[in-house]
């Protein structure tokens, strides 16, 4: 059974020079979201993407709404673009979606003429389409402010009828954007900001520092649960699970306990500086927002990234936790996020940690540990893994 979609993409139509560019890559991504359903074709079309699957239509649209740099797709009929034609497609979707939706009362026509080789002006087949649709269900009512129903048509090689819109994440498309590290905890934030910045067309990077066993096995399956969710909107991604036990120890015994977490916060950094490098990284992604916690404030967020010299992204800076909770719901992650698996930094909150570090101050507590040594055999022991948006996982050699 064949679902033939049409997508719209935003942005991207601005990019000036590097449009090309942008369009490949959306066209491309669009293809491999849907590659293991079936044999598919997608192509540009004077500014949208054609996409004809041959696959269920509900699962090939659920791929598709999260493909980055898409705005909107609708499932369309594609018939020949003549007035009659596309007429009475739109009258037999209409009375589809009636049979689905009885409370429909008002509706709008809207056409799109991108091939003006069609002889009819977009507001005379829009009316004329409305005329007919009006005919054959008289309860219907033309309103185009908010109608109840939007029948679009859009004209190009063929005309293409569509009842249904279904909103995409927008945003620009993967592997336009660089490349960084998102450092991912499993907790509710760190994901969300992981997705704000692929959404920007960025290659990300999940690395997640794992202290077994402080932290069970079941928290890193937790994390890569929630790469895959990720890997759905952005592709198959690598991740790093680096062996963060001996840090954990080795601060525990060296650094007061007021600045332990800071001292970790600070190593995790200093890894990711490292396998950034590897990965061709130009920056970190972190799920920081000011005053959340005591490692989250001005000072504190100081203090880390001084021990980086990559740029730290952190998307989530300014906003409040319910609004990175809802979020996390709308792309996938909270129901993962809240399962109770503790995470490393959780286990060894002290009681008063400082909140107004200075850098001097985590140099000074920090005179214990041989970090290099430290960092060099983490990052040995750390494994690369593929995660892909389904199933199956390969372990591949770091
Ligand atoms: P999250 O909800 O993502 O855990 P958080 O607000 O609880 O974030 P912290 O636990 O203070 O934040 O950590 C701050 C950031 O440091 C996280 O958002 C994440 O980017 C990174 N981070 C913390 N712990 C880990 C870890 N074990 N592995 C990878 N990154 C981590
Ligand atoms: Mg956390």
């Amino acid at each position: 059974m064949p679902a033939d979609f049409l997508l719209r993409y935003g942005e991207i139509a601005l990019k000036g020079g590097n449009q090309r560019f942008f369009q490949d890559t959306l066209v491309r991504n669009v293809a491999r979201a849907v590659e293991d359903l079936g044999p598919a074709e997608v192509r540009l079309s004077f500014g949208r993407i054609i996409a004809k699957v041959e696959a269920d239509r509900v699962e090939a649209a659920d791929r598709l709404r999260k493909v980055f740099g898409v705005v909107s797709l609708s499932p369309v009929r594609i018939v020949d673009p003549q007035l009659a034609a596309f007429t009475d497609e739109a009258v037999a979707m209409v009375e589809e979606t009636l049979a689905a939706r009885p409370e429909i009362e008002t509706f709008k026509v809207d056409t799109r003429r991108a091939d003006k080789r069609f002889p009819t002006p977009s507001m005379v087949a829009s009316s004329e389409v409305g005329e007919a649709i009006r005919r054959r269900f008289p309860h219907l009512r033309a309103q185009m402010k908010k109608p109840d129903l939007l029948v679009q048509i859009e004209i190009r090689d063929a005309a293409y009828v569509a009842t249904e819109t279904i909103p995409g994440p927008g945003g620009l498309p993967t592997g336009t954007g660089g490349k960084a590290l998102a450092l991912i905890s499993g907790g509710i934030d760190s994901p969300v900001a992981a997705w704000l910045v692929a959404r920007r067309g960025v290659t990300v990077t999940p690395v997640y520092f794992h202290s077994f066993p402080f932290t069970s096995d079941r928290a890193k399956e937790k994390v890569i649960d929630l790469c895959r969710v990720l890997a759905a909107y952005a592709g198959t991604l690598a991740l790093w699970v680096v062996h963060f036990t001996e840090i954990q120890r080795a601060i525990q015994l060296h650094v007061p306990d007021a600045l332990r977490v800071l001292a970790m916060r600070r190593t995790m950094m200093r890894i990711a500086d490292v396998l950034g490098e590897r990965e061709g990284a130009r920056a970190l992604v972190t799920g920081e927002s000011v005053g959340q916690v005591a490692s989250q404030t001005v000072e504190s967020i100081a203090v880390i990234n001084a021990a980086t010299r990559l740029p730290v992204l952190r998307p989530l800076i300014g906003s409040d936790k319910t609004e990175i909770v809802a979020r996390a719901e709308a792309i996938g992650t909270y129901e993962i996020s809240i399962r109770p698996y503790e995470d490393c930094c959780s286990l060894f909150v002290p009681a008063h940690p400082r909140t107004h570090p200075t850098t001097l101050e985590l140099e000074a507590a920090e005179a214990g540990l041989d970090v290099s040594t430290l960092v060099a055999d983490a990052i040995e022991r750390s494994e690369r893994t593929t995660v892909s948006p389904r199933g199956q996982r390969v372990a591949s050699p770091s």
